[in-house]
Order: structure tokens, then sequence, then C-alpha cells
């Protein structure tokens, strides 16, 4: 948990955000700016920076990620029209938020390649 971490406040409850899913690992909610009609984020409840500081230890995290990703796809009804998976990291990356989180994006076609 970090105090000035604006997931870790929705994730403990301090910023009023509809928690969609939640088990011990990860909590999903809608982008409060969605870029298309489906845009989740996947967060770790744990408070880790970004991809940068994961390691080995934390596979079972990613990989958890990925499959409730996957599963939100088949229940919202995109998975066969496809959809797109995306964690920025860094300055670069146009990382706005300092915890880690994956985008779901899809619900309308989207660009062939990955944009500026
Ligand atoms: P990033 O650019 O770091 O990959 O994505 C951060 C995302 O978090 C952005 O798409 C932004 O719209 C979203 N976001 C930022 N603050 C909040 C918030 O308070 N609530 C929700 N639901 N999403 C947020
Ligand atoms: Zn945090």
């Amino acid at each position: 948990m970090s105090v000035d971490c604006v997931f870790c406040q929705i994730i403990g409850g301090k910023i009023p955000t509809k928690i969609i899913y939640k088990d011990n690992l990860i909590s999903v909610f809608e982008d409060i700016d969605p870029i298309a009609p489906i845009h989740y984020l996947l967060v770790p409840n744990r408070h880790i920076p970004s991809l940068n500081e994961i390691d080995a230890e934390d596979a079972g995290l990613l990989s958890h990620l990925v499959l409730v990703a996957k599963d939100f796809a088949v229940h919202t009804g995109i998975s066969a029209t496809g959809y797109r998976l995306m964690i920025n990291t860094g300055k670069d990356g146009s990382q706005t938020v300092d915890h880690l989180h994956m985008h779901l994006i899809g619900g309308r076609k989207l660009l062939g390649r990955i944009v500026s």
C-alpha cells in the first residue's frame, strides 16, 4: 500500500470505484477515461510500481492477470472479435499511474499497429 497511489486508494476503498472483480491477487475496475467500449484495468492488490519491479517470483501473478483478462474478454463478448492487453511501463511507455496495471481494451476495431 502506498498512501499517495491512486490505485492503492481505489483497492483500499478510499476512492469510491466500482470494483468489478477482486480476488487475493488482483482487482479489476473500469478505466475512468475509456478509449474503447470495453476498457478495464487489471491491477495487483499489492503496490508494485511497474513491470520493472517484477521478478520470477511474480510469474504466477502475471499469468493470473492474463488469464483473468481472457475470462473478462469471454464474458464481455469480445473474445471472438478480438482485444488488446497492454502494460505501459515507465516514461517512454507513457505509464501515468505508477502501480502496475494491465489494460484490457476491445469492443471496436483497434488500429493495426501500436500507435505513437
Ligand atoms: P497508464 O497510462 O499508466 O498505462 O494508464 C493509467 C490509466 O489509469 C489511464 O488509462 C487512466 O485513464 C486511468 N486512471 C487514472 N486515474 C484513475 C482513477 O482514479 N480511476 C480509474 N478508474 N482509472 C483511472
Ligand atoms: Zn499502489
